[in-house]
């Protein structure tokens, strides 16, 4: 009998087909964060048709789903396996969403058939997470205690190169508003510049930013600042995205924007609104799982990598789920470094080619592999565990 994991492995060559055609509809089908009904309708069917029940809409989203595994049987082991498919404006599936997709569905799939097969007892569930890009579906599923419960939540991201535990800061969109009185540039004096409220807040950040700690980065660009120069502006805005080491520095930074808004608008006599979008958490990548899934992947010809901890990095929600249960989210090169740039139509077109369809393959061999190894190994629950006990927990706030 062939061992547990060749099982998988075989299941997801059965599957190559469907998960492939999955991944280019997807592709060839861009929609943007909230508007993924296609892309949901096409992984729901899919699953479905395993015998996977699928709810959506779920968690108060409408292209947001929650599938249940066919043969699950509770033993208090829970795996969620996470699934992204917005795209962006403009550039289409740029950042390759389509291949998780289409990685986390195969995984789910090929993990049940395995766990019937072989009469593994636990639970899996595929959540769909839409608008990864712009709002963060995964925010209110994290906050709403969705994945209260869980033993883990695994994901991969198309990238250009192999690695895991790769870190990531926390982020929140800012909008800032002025609210002035228009008057005719010879009289200025009857009128309130809202503009010179919000140059004055540009000014303040620039002075006051250097006391926020080492990660900390704000740029902002002004998105209403007038309509005609003889005019005194009676309306600006401005919107910022604000990145930080963690969620508990966004918090306080965004407490001192709006004392700086404050005294700006006291400056010219306007009024001001502050507007905070939800919190990008950081990311707490659990070694352990990334280890487990590392180990997998060698044999299936992918030596993983490890990061340049000095590297610049980015943002993504599965940092608010990281925050709430141990969580991966390891990258899997779709091209060689330099040959593509993400967010661009280099990338795009990796997204369909042959090596991203690999990808789709090798993702959900190792995440379905992975999620065996936690459903089986008592030990490596325990590791994980003690992981996000020790260097996650202090972190929730
Ligand atoms: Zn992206
Ligand atoms: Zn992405």
């Amino acid at each position: 009998m062939p061992s547990m994991k060749d099982h998988i492995a075989a299941t997801v060559e059965n599957l190559r087909e469907e998960l492939l055609t999955l991944s280019h509809d997807i592709h060839a089908t861009p929609e943007l964060g909230w508007q993924e009904h296609r892309a949901a309708r096409w992984q729901k069917e899919l699953l479905e048709k395993y015998g996977f029940a699928v709810e959506i809409p779920f968690c108060g989203m409408e292209t947001a789903f929650r599938a249940a595994a066919p043969y699950n049987s509770p033993n208090g082991v829970r795996i969620a396996l996470l699934s992204e498919y917005d795209a962006l404006d403009g550039v289409g599936h740029a950042c390759g969403h389509n291949i998780i997709a289409a990685g986390a569905v195969g995984a789910a799939i090929a993990l049940s058939e395995t766990m019937k097969c072989r009469g593994i007892p636990g639970e899996v569930f595929v959540f769909g997470t839409p608008a990864e890009e712009t709002a963060g579906g995964k925010i209110p599923m994290a906050d709403s205690g969705v994945f209260d419960g869980f033993t883990c939540a695994l994901m991969i991201h198309p990238a250009t190169q192999n690695l895991i535990a790769r870190h990531g800061l926390a982020a929140q969109q800012v909008e800032a508003e002025f609210f002035g009185r228009a008057a005719h540039s010879s009289s200025p004096s009857d009128g309130i510049n809202a503009l010179t409220s919000l140059r004055a807040l540009f000014h303040g950040i620039d002075s006051l930013s250097q006391t926020w700690t080492n990660e900390s980065k704000i740029n902002g660009i002004i998105t209403a600042g007038g309509t005609a120069s003889n005019v005194i502006p009676e309306y600006a805005r401005a919107s910022f995205l604000v990145r930080a080491g963690k969620k508990k520095t966004l918090l306080k930074i965004f407490d001192d924007l709006d004392r700086m808004a404050r005294s700006a608008a006291l400056l010219t006599g306007a009024e001001y609104k502050l507007t905070g979008a939800a919190i990008y958490a950081e990311r707490y990548p659990n070694l352990a799982l990334g280890e487990a899934f590392k180990a997998n992947m060698e044999p299936l010809g992918v030596t993983m990598n490890y990061p340049d901890y000095t590297a610049q990095v980015g943002s993504s929600d599965i940092g608010n789920v990281s925050l709430v249960v141990p969580a991966i989210h390891e990258y899997l090169a779709i091209a060689e470094p330099g040959e593509v740039v993400a967010h661009h139509e280099s990338f795009r077109r990796a997204a369909a080619s042959p090596r991203g369809d690999e990808a789709v393959i090798l993702a959900a061999k190792g995440l379905a592999m992975t999620a065996l190894d936690v459903l089986t190994d008592g030990d490596l629950r325990a590791r994980i565990d003690r992981e996000f006990n020790e260097k996650v927990r202090p972190n929730q706030c």
